[in-house]
């Protein structure tokens, strides 16, 4: 569907996940059509992908480019079946490149560095191998590719008569980008800004050492960009990106003072507090043991990357007991 003029809107579906679909988008140049993400490699999101394109008038050859914003599954893992029957050439992060290859093809190594980082943050012995191998079942919807152009900050897509400007916005994934069109004053913004949700912030063996700071840090970056519209990953093209922003900080400053109240003058480990704090997976807010083993995998390293953040503040400290992380909040 063309969302606007030369900016068309494909909805990928997503099955066995709690979001519906991933938004990816073409652009339509003079010379040649660059698409924004992929979806992930499923016969279904296959098919959406080549029928979409039909309906707007493109072949898959037509497309020349394909940019991606992060190497999550729901964004990349079609990207090398795509590249295949477009020719097209593959542009992504440099930062998110390097790890690819032990993340999807060869990932023993990744999962025994997370079976000793869960249970080094306090995951019991009885439930680690559970949740160290949560994330398998999503390797199989991944393609990986290679990448033929390594973006960085400040880096330009050209794809006539669209400019678009490469913005580093780490957080979410440790290089996310978004991509800006100055002239049209559009954000393709990926994860890093969706309208209805709020983005997952995990602290994890392939984030940096603290990603809700660096996610804080480039929402603070967008605040300063001039924007009319957002075209995110997930749910329609908004505008207004400066409320939806403030309203993402109140939302991590919120948590954090629910964190703070549990671990308060307790030395606690990040399983602990998880596990005392209400998720919302859904719509409303469930405790932590009716949660999914994914969720409860997401919800550790969510109140981890809290934790972190926490300590890179001043407000908490990091310390070693009997082999386990734990953190004493002090404010
Ligand atoms: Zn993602």
């Amino acid at each position: 569907m063309e969302v606007m003029k030369g900016i068309y809107r494909i909805a990928v579906p997503l099955p066995q996940v709690a979001l519906k679909e991933v938004d990816i988008y073409v652009i339509e140049g003079e010379k040649g059509n660059l698409l924004i993400d992929t979806g992930w490699n499923t016969p279904e999101a296959f098919n959406a992908v080549k029928d979409s394109l039909k309906i707007d008038g493109f072949e898959l050859r037509d497309i020349t480019q394909i940019a991606i914003t992060h190497f999550h599954p729901d964004h990349y893992g079609l990207a090398g079946k795509l590249k295949q029957l477009t020719n097209a050439t593959l542009a992504m992060s440099e930062i998110e490149a390097p790890l690819l290859d032990g993340r999807y093809s060869n990932p023993e190594n990744l999962l025994k560095e997370l079976s000793a980082f869960l249970r080094v943050n306090g995951v019991t012995d009885s439930m680690l191998s559970k949740f160290s191998e949560a994330s398998m079942p999503f390797r199989q919807f991944v393609v990986t590719a290679k990448p033929d152009i390594l973006l960085k900050d400040g880096d330009t897509i050209s794809m006539p008569p669209f400019e678009l400007q490469v913005l580093l916005t780490p957080g979410h994934s440790p290089g996310h980008l978004c991509f800006y069109e100055p002239n049209r004053k559009m954000l393709f913004s990926g994860d890093m800004l969706l309208p209805e949700i709020s983005t997952n912030i995990s602290y994890h063996p392939q984030s940096s050492d603290n990603p809700l700071g660096d996610f804080i840090n480039s929402l603070k970056m967008l605040q300063e960009i001039d924007i009319n519209f957002a075209f995110p990953a997930h749910g329609p093209v908004f505008s207004g990106t400066k409320p939806r922003i403030e309203a993402l900080l109140y939302h991590h400053k919120n948590r954090e003072r629910e964190i703070i109240q549990v671990a308060h003058n307790n030395l606690m480990n990040g399983y602990q507090i998880a596990s005392q704090l209400a998720w919302a997976p859904g719509d409303k807010p469930v405790p932590f043991d009716k949660l999914s083993v994914w969720d409860k995998r997401l919800a550790v390293m969510e109140t981890l990357a809290h934790l972190q953040y926490l300590v890179y503040s001043g407000k908490a400290r990091k310390m070693e007991e009997n082999g386990v992380n734990m953190y004493f909040v002090e404010e």
